[in-house]
């Protein structure tokens, strides 16, 4: 198999897509997979066209375009907000990942052995960034690392399509885990990364599948239903450093 030249999602950008509203889209996602834009955040079409320099029709379209992501909810007569995931909705992105990310795992278990050494030597590159990331505590780091690993596995599995599903399921289960989480941990273990990368590398026939759904298990049970008092967020000072 090539690793070299991953299938990307297909979501991430239809050609007709301007380079403004592309990286609009990916500013907003961003803050949103990082939790710097809780659930539930207002996102105003004003405030935001004056913060990226750009109409606020431009704007309207990046909303519409994360709304059809479910990252972002459009509420008639009263604008766009981050998006709230209900408890019922959490368990049912993770129901989804597990469906999923199984079904990698086993297209991964399925593979010649030994694995290619590149793989595996990406795999643990990655892992070493997670340490380091764990160990200086810095937390949007580790958020998006998180994701990227399981993005990763989805890549050398070589299916574009269960990649794509994966890749809107990881941001809607971020936003389930900043609206229900019990403290402020981050999503994955990166200890559980490193015995899935193990299990890989090793044999043990369904092994490493039976990992990663102890894994997102241990990830659910994070979670909390409780509701969260609301925080008001400015939206200038999230984006301060975006140039105009
Ligand atoms: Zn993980």
């Amino acid at each position: 198999m090539t690793i070299a030249a991953p299938a990307k999602p297909a979501r991430r950008a239809p050609r007709s897509r301007s380079s403004a509203e592309t990286r609009i889209v990916r500013s907003i996602g961003e803050a949103i997979a990082d939790r710097r834009l809780p659930p539930g955040t207002k996102l105003t079409e004003e405030s935001l066209a004056e913060i990226f320099g750009v109409s606020r029709e431009r704007v309207r379209k990046v909303l519409l375009l994360l709304a059809q992501r479910r990252v972002v909810t459009l509420i008639p007569n009263r604008g766009a907000f981050v998006a709230k995931p209900t408890a019922r909705e959490a368990r049912e992105v993770f129901e989804a990942r597990r469906v999923i990310e199984r079904s990698i795992m086993e297209r991964l278990e399925g593979m010649p052995r030994p694995l290619p050494a590149e793989m595996l030597a990406r795999l643990r590159d990655h892992e070493t960034l997670e340490d380091a990331a764990e160990q200086a505590a810095d937390r949007k780091a580790m958020i998006r690392l998180s994701g990227q690993f399981h993005l990763l596995l989805a890549e050398f599995a070589g299916n574009a399509t269960l990649a794509g599903i994966l890749a809107d399921l990881i941001d809607r289960s971020g936003l389930a885990i900043a609206a229900f989480e019990r403290q402020s941990s981050h999503t994955c273990s990166a200890e559980d990364h490193r015995r899935l990368i193990a299990a890989l590398a090793g044999n043990a026939p369904g092994e490493a599948a039976a990992l990663m759904i102890a894994h997102l298990d241990a990830v659910e049970r994070q979670l909390d239903l409780d509701t969260k008092p609301e925080t008001r967020i400015d939206l200038k000072a999230i984006f301060a450093d975006e140039p105009a």
